[in-house]
């Protein structure tokens, strides 16, 4: 009789310890789906489980530059941003596509985050470049440089550093987000003189872009 109560207790135990195991591995994959799995978790799903920002400039504001036959700056950047997101998807990230001054910006914590713009319609310039806050940290720094490399290698288009403005090396986004989270804002062209590209190749515009983030990414940091 003594035995058959110690058997009992003792499937009773395994019993608990199992359904403790389940409810573990249902509540990871709970927070995996939610997006913020831990690492363990994503090797186990074979997804990278980065959480990237793109803000699509100027989206639920205005609308940009603006071309005299109407094509703007707004509706350019939010192709190329929702691009981005859907191949960051196919990668297993998490992307989120945020609006010019979205109410989620304050704080934002993610391990990226990446604003684009293009540059104005009424220059007859082509090229692209990229800026982070200056002054800020080396990781925000080194997003930069693999932006500009990654998509100027994808793009083929010409590095335009000497239209880099105050606007962009301050970009209010950058002091919205919080301090740890890397970001860098895009310029992806000019509306002008890379018309065609823009309007006609926002995939390779967004490969671009995606290449850079996982030059940034990929690379254990220095
Ligand atoms: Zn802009």
């Amino acid at each position: 009789m003594r035995r058959r109560a110690v058997q009992r207790t003792q499937g009773l135990l395994l019993l608990v310890i199992g359904l403790t195991i389940l409810a573990g591995i249902l509540s990871a994959w709970r927070s995996a789906r939610a997006g913020d799995n831990p690492s363990w978790l994503s090797a186990l799903l074979g997804s990278s489980g980065w959480r990237i920002g793109i803000v699509a400039g100027h989206h639920g504001n205005d609308s940009g530059a603006v071309c005299p036959d109407g094509l703007t700056e707004a509706e350019i950047n939010l192709q190329v941003a929702e691009r981005v997101a859907e191949q960051l998807r196919a990668l297993g990230a998490t992307p989120q596509v945020l609006e010019e001054y979205d109410p989620r910006l304050r704080g934002y914590r993610a391990d990226a985050l990446v604003a684009i713009h293009v540059d104005s319609c009424a220059v007859d310039l082509t090229g692209f470049k990229v800026a982070s806050l200056s002054g800020g940290s080396q990781e925000a720094e080194r997003l930069a440089t693999c932006l500009w490399d990654n998509y100027e290698a994808t793009t083929g288009l010409p590095r335009h550093p000497d239209t880099i403005t105050d606007d962009m090396r301050y970009y209010h986004v950058f002091r919205q987000i919080s301090s740890y989270t890397p970001a860098a804002i895009i310029e992806l062209g000019f509306l002008s003189g890379d018309r065609a590209f823009l309007t006609e190749q926002p995939d390779r515009a967004a490969a671009g872009i995606v290449a850079g983030l996982r030059c940034f990414l990929e690379t254990p940091e220095p």
